[in-house]
């Protein structure tokens, strides 16, 4: 089966709102600041945006906090003027449905689960604030996978009965643009991708001498 180009029709959907004027709303999932960065600055002329940072999955608390902190810092510095929503810190969801999980590595059954869990928390918000679209900055990173995320995305915009915002915010250079922001910004790149299980992987890693430096978007 040919592979969707999620890009295109991100790009195909930017170019029918630049024509017609049309500025919807849309409910941004957004992981971390590193990652909202690039996806931010291509948003903000299409869209009036709200932020919503609901990550069960991140561990510790010190590090749900922070990574919100930055998130903050970054809108602010970027003169853009958007609300965020956050969610207060409860890993329960997140710890029940890894169960089992543990050990498994990256893009597997755990990540769908958690990458899945994340979306339908923000197609419901969405739906709950009167939204247009929802969507998530997770589609940035090289390490996710792109076509779930987006699959997951459109299955759930049906069931809540809202539009998902289809997207690939790698595309353009989109990936390497969010390093140029996280350096003008002095934004915090993790070096794991959020839970516990990834952080021991990603510590494992550090202990061979593999390194896991400039991982923040292996991340969520
Ligand atoms: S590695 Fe990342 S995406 Fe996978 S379960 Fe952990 S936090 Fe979620």
């Amino acid at each position: 089966m040919q592979k969707v180009n999620y890009g295109r029709l991100f790009d195909q959907k930017a170019e029918e709102l630049r024509k017609s004027g049309e500025k919807p709303s849309l409910l941004l999932h957004a992981c971390c600041a590193p990652c909202s960065s690039h996806t931010l600055t291509v948003l903000y002329e299409l869209f009036h945006i709200t932020l919503y940072f609901y990550n069960p999955n991140i561990a510790p608390e010190e590090e749900y906090n922070y990574r919100c902190s930055e998130l903050k810092r970054l809108v602010k510095e970027m003169g853009m003027d958007i609300p965020i929503i956050e969610e207060n810190y409860d890993p329960a969801p997140f710890l029940s449905l890894a169960k089992g999980l543990e050990d498994l590595p990256e893009r597997g059954l755990r990540c769908q689960k958690c990458i899945a869990l994340r979306l339908e928390k923000a197609g419901l918000k969405a739906k709950e604030l009167g939204c247009d679209f929802f969507t998530t900055t997770l589609t940035i990173s090289p390490h996710k996978d792109c076509t779930f995320i987006n699959e997951k995305g459109c299955e759930l915009a049906e069931t809540i009965g809202i539009q998902y915002l289809f997207s690939d915010f790698k595309k353009h250079e989109g990936y390497k643009h969010s390093i140029e922001l996280s350096k003008k910004y002095g934004l915090y790149r993790q070096n794991y991708c959020g839970c516990v299980f990834s952080k021991v992987q990603a510590e494992r890693k550090d202990t061979y001498g593999q390194g896991t430096k400039d991982q923040c978007n292996a991340v969520s």
